[in-house]
């Protein structure tokens, strides 16, 4: 089968997400399924769906064409706040997206009414993270001026933290979005239909027992693909770490000598690699590199150790037998290791069957990202 590629196994993913799906809902969260790190794969986004997660959700505009061009006719949400250069792309196919500036919600308004359709408004808040969102005090007059545009609906306000200055969502935050939501309503005689709290790192706080408030939505990209709460990057209770494997293969395999008989200054990349000392260690080079993943958020299988990368050769020890010519590697991946993977071309996916252990419509290299 065709090298270097993922292996995404559909019955994992759709566990994951059912799982969080059930939990959240008994506390009164619906999930937005993020399909941005796989860009937008249609099958994994049918999959969130069919799974429980009310909308998907993508931070490029290019994804949710991709899901629109398969056939996906599901509630679609632009996470990242559009372009103004992309505002007609963006009400022509997105239902909701994320606001923070109105000089683009005025974009969106224009481009919806020319389009006849009605284009839905999150506001984001900054809370703290420093990443988007409106400051708290300009929040009235941001809603204040939505509420005038034509063929704009003002769906909600969310926040997002975690991200950029590692601030946890908390019980204060999330009181603080709730007591926003309630002010925005009692000073303009509305109802906000979402209250969208966060992103995976939100998913303890959720779970942990407290008040919920007024929140009651989460857009989850991580804790569904990996099963990992991004704060600390443990499993999730029940959920699966390894539905995406990266499988790369064999192309070089011997002894070499555990010293460089050159000391070169360093490696392509990174740190040149030693085995100095370890003496019978057997190497092996397979064929991935930078250019493929970030080989930092690789984790091997027991008994091989990364001993380095360059753009396109992978090294390996093995301290057991030596691996054959040809052989494959699974590895275990990082989010982070996961969207390269994903983004690189020369990567292929293989999807496998959500009911037998089966491949199906492997995704030939190079024209994966379409
Ligand atoms: C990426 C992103 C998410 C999802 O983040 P995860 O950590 O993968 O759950 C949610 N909201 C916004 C605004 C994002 O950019």
């Amino acid at each position: 089968m065709t090298a270097p590629r993922l292996e995404i196994d559909l019955k994992k993913l759709h566990h994951n997400t059912q799982t969080l799906v059930r939990r959240l809902s008994a506390v009164g969260i619906s999930v937005t399924g993020m399909s941005k790190a796989t860009l937008g794969s249609p099958k994994i986004a049918v999959t969130l769906l069919s799974a429980g997660a009310t909308a998907i959700g993508d931070s490029r505009v290019e994804n949710i064409e991709r899901l629109r061009n398969a056939g996906i006719s599901a509630k679609a949400v632009l996470t990242r706040s559009p372009m103004l250069s992309q505002v007609a792309r963006v009400s022509a196919i997105a239902d909701v997206s994320l606001n923070t500036e109105l000089d683009i919600i005025d974009g969106l308004s224009i481009a919806s009414r020319k389009a006849s359709r009605t284009h839905g408004v999150i506001l984001m808040v900054e809370l703290g993270d420093l990443r988007e969102g409106i400051m708290p005090a300009d929040l009235k007059d941001v809603v204040r001026r939505t509420l005038c545009f034509p063929n704009i609906a003002l769906e909600g306000i969310g926040t997002n933290l975690a991200c950029l200055s590692g601030v946890m969502p908390n019980a204060d935050k999330m009181a603080e979005l709730s007591s926003l939501a309630d002010g925005i309503e009692a000073a303009f005689g509305l109802h906000l239909n979402v209250v969208s709290g966060g992103n995976s790192a939100n998913v303890a706080w959720a779970l942990g027992g407290g008040r919920r408030g007024r929140v009651n939505n989460l857009r989850l990209g991580e804790a569904l693909l990996l099963g990992r709460d991004t704060l600390n990057r443990r499993p999730l209770v029940g959920l699966h770490t390894d539905s995406f494997t990266l499988v790369a293969e064999v192309i070089e395999s011997g002894n070499k000598p555990t010293e460089s008989r050159e000391r070169a200054p360093q490696g392509a990349f990174q740190e040149t690699p030693s085995t100095e000392g370890r003496g019978g260690v057997s190497r092996a080079i397979l064929a991935l590199g930078l250019q493929d993943v970030d080989i930092r958020g690789l984790a091997p299988p027991a008994g091989i150790e990364i001993l380095g990368a360059s753009g396109d050769h992978l090294v390996v020890a093995r301290a057991a037998s030596p691996l054959r010519i040809g052989e494959e590697v699974a590895f275990q991946l990082t989010y982070e290791a996961l969207v390269g993977a994903m983004t690189s071309p020369f990567v292929a996916e293989v999807y496998r069957d959500a009911d037998a252990d089966r491949a199906i419509d492997p995704v030939a290299p190079l024209s994966s990202a379409a």
